[in-house]
């Protein structure tokens, strides 16, 4: 790119695409101690039943507070985490906050028993997968905040569990058979294999997106209707609930409704915000 289609003469190099690199080695820098530093905080979306309307449970997403370059998304430093192993504490950490703060909910939530104690889902990356103290850490957070399994989900990604193998799957299968969820986030971005869902320890599929986008037209592409009927069809015969993502009108929502979808995220919901607010939104469903 630097060497101009004008023969031997050179450019000077994108200004921009330096900027992005000199920011991604100064992130890259600065990851290892900013765990310690306390820069992370994690911000819950609510999960938000189609059928009534009530909150459920909320997804975990991490932010850093980095002290130049203000609130990161995760996009921008979670596959720096993975390529520095920063990933395993982190994620570790971050399961440890969700499920106590699933806790502090639960002891304020006293109104809403009929709708079970509110759920969390946590992100996992394929990296922590195939850290041999998975099973363990989780396992040992649960007991430490007295939260039961079935109150935890753990989303993988479909891209994560092409083609896994049994020794991939073995963690999430011990986990799924203790009592935590395990949902297949951003499904049918990748090659989704239909067949291999049988294989997979999962309970919950969260449909990517993409598909939530295609329903804002109205009428909506009649092909994409027919795709997401067929996928909750599917999910639904092999027992799967289906989540979708990026819930944005209330026309979307209505029209994953009829399609049989069970759970929505999305901005028009609630955007990912602190705890307290998952809080209010839940106890108002509780009493209202
Ligand atoms: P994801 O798990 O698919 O999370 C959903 C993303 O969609 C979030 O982006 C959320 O803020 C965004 N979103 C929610 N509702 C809407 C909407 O209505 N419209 C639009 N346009 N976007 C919406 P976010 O927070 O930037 O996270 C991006 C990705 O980073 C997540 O995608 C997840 O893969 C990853 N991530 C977040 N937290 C963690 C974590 O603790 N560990 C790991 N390994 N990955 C994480
Ligand atoms: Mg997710
Ligand atoms: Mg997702
Ligand atoms: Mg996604």
């Amino acid at each position: 790119r630097a060497k101009s289609a004008g023969g031997n003469r050179f450019e000077l190099a994108d200004p921009e695409a330096d900027a992005r690199a000199i920011t991604r080695h100064g992130l890259t820098t600065a990851l290892p101690t900013a765990l310690d530093r306390g820069e992370f905080f994690i911000e819950y979306q609510p999960l938000v039943h189609l059928g009534d309307g009530s909150v459920r449970g909320a997804e975990a997403l991490v932010r850093w507070l980095h002290p130049q370059h203000g609130v990161l998304s995760p996009d921008r430093f979670i596959p720096l985490a993975e390529h520095t192993g920063l990933i395993v504490p982190l994620g570790r950490w971050v399961l440890e906050q969700s499920v106590r703060q699933a806790r502090a909910w639960r002891e304020r939530h006293g109104g809403a028993e009929a709708l079970g104690p509110l759920r969390i889902n946590v992100n996992l990356s394929p990296c922590q997968l195939t850290h041999p103290g998975l099973v363990q850490d989780t396992v040992d957070i649960l007991e430490r905040t007295g939260v039961e399994p079935n109150a935890l989900c753990l989303e993988v990604t479909e891209s994560a569990l092409i083609g896994a193998d049994d020794d991939l799957l073995k963690p999430l299968r011990r986990l799924a058979e203790m009592g935590v969820d395990i949902a297949l986030d951003d499904f049918g971005t990748g090659y989704s294999n239909l067949a291999n869902l049988r294989r997979l320890p999962v309970s919950i599929l969260k449909l990517d997106r993409s598909f939530t986008q295609s329903m804002q037209q109205f009428p909506a592409d009649p092909v994409d209707l027919k795709i997401v009927e067929g996928i909750v069809s599917l999910a639904h015969s092999l027992d799967l609930a289906v989540t979708v993502e990026g819930v944005e009108t209330g026309a979307q929502a209505e029209q994953l409704r009829i399609l049989g979808c069970d759970t929505a995220q999305g901005w028009y919901y609630a955007r990912p915000g602190p705890p307290e607010r998952l809080h209010d939104l839940a106890l108002v469903d509780a009493t209202g």
